[in-house]
């Protein structure tokens, strides 16, 4: 029987490369959900070509567009941020994929998981903001998380039929991004049409920045603490260029388990969605002898203090990964306007955590307030020496 299939963010990199593995599945997923923020021509064209029952858009007019277009169709129409909560909480899903960028996709996480939806989870911020909340919510509902980064979807593979006790640690790979071999004193010339070319993988540009920053792995530290129910201690990076090794996990006898791959987000995907099978596929194979060699490294945490932030923000929890991710994403948008420099990202970050007052983050409100906080600090801070 067809596994029903809502996808948040449909438009966009994670859910573009969805939409491909709902083409290599076949009759196994029917599509009933789509969602898009602004581009309106294409979820009007997925919506023609999968027809689902509902589709979200996010943009009030660009809502009022897709609607026109859809009118007769039989496809509903949901508009507005609250539309996409309805949609996420939409239990004619069987299981819901977030591909949505940013803080934006916290509040469709918890709505699916309040309704008792499967969520595949491509949304590392909701888990970053909220995994306490969530994690909660999830014991009540049944609801359960199937990692679609790439890093967590390998741990994910490896844990298969492993003990939580038996686990030494988590190790997470990272390419390094863009800036791994360049010299830490130029960094401060960094414009964002370097930032934004990422060697391995082609994604979108707001996680594409958080690589270069290496913000991403913090963000995935965090992201896997709240998975896998182990603390900051337990979960290391390694460096990793080649970005073939996914991640690995270490157990208490020294015994090492990894998951390779090619860099392509549709195997994390389609694994989400066939999950506890690997489904048959026609995309390259890895030919590990063309690929010759496997390197490693410690990170630079010098020349990327966006790590050490977020293994501080775990440690001190409560909002403050909340803080730490909302006060990334303003830092982002405002190198990618021009506004701030690539070395003034961490620098906003790490005053956002000094001046927030942290306090539990259980309650869906308190992370609200907490995020909004953030945003505002972040939009209004000024790098030192300049006119305010
Ligand atoms: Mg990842």
């Amino acid at each position: 029987m067809a596994k029903n299939l809502t996808i948040l963010g449909s438009t966009g990199s994670i859910g573009v490369n969805a939409l491909k593995v709902v083409d290599n599945l076949g009759s196994a997923l029917q599509v009933v959900g789509l969602s898009a923020h602004t581009n309106g021509e294409l979820i009007i064209s997925q919506a023609r070509a999968y027809r689902p029952q509902r589709v979200a858009v996010s943009d009030p007019a660009t809502a009022r567009t897709v609607e026109k277009a859809l009118a007769g169709s039989g496809i509903e129409v949901l508009a507005g941020p609250a539309g996409l909560v309805e949609l996420a909480a939409d239990e004619a899903a069987d299981i819901c994929l977030n591909g949505l960028v940013g803080a934006a996709g916290m509040e469709p996480t918890v709505a699916a998981v309040k309704a008792g939806i499967d969520v595949a989870l491509s949304n590392k911020e909701s888990l970053v903001m909220a995994g306490d909340l969530i994690t909660g919510i999830q014991r009540r509902s049944g609801s359960r998380i199937f990692p679609v980064d790439s890093e967590h979807s390998a741990i994910w593979q490896c844990l298969t039929g492993e003990d939580q006790a038996d686990i030494r640690r988590l190790i997470l790979t990272g390419s390094g991004g863009p800036f791994r071999t360049r010299a830490r004193e130029t960094f401060g010339a960094i414009t964002a049409t370097e930032a934004l070319n990422h060697p391995n993988w082609s994604m979108g540009r707001k996680i594409t920045i958080d690589s270069a920053t290496m913000m991403n792995k913090g963000l995935e530290v965090i992201e896997a603490r709240w998975l896998f129910d182990l603390p900051a201690e337990q979960i290391a990076i390694v460096i990793h260029p080649q970005s073939i090794i996914h991640s690995l996990v270490e157990f208490t006898d020294g015994s090492v388990k990894a998951q390779l791959g090619l860099p392509d987000m549709k195997l994390p995907i389609q694994y989400a969605l066939t999950y506890p099978r690997h489904a048959p596929a026609r995309w390259e194979e890895l030919n590990l002898v063309r690929i010759g060699e496997l390197t490693f490294s410690d990170p630079d945490l010098e020349k990327f203090p966006c790590i050490g932030l977020a293994y501080a923000a775990l440690k001190t929890g409560g909002t403050a990964p909340a803080v730490l991710n909302v006060a990334n994403e303003e830092a982002v948008y405002r190198f990618l306007d021009g506004e701030i420099r690539f070395v003034d990202i961490p620098n906003l970050i790490s005053a956002a955590l000094e001046h927030h007052h942290q306090q539990d983050a259980d309650e869906l409100e308190t992370i609200r307030q907490a995020g909004a906080w953030a945003r505002e600090f972040a939009r209004k801070w000024r790098p030192s020496g300049t006119p305010g």
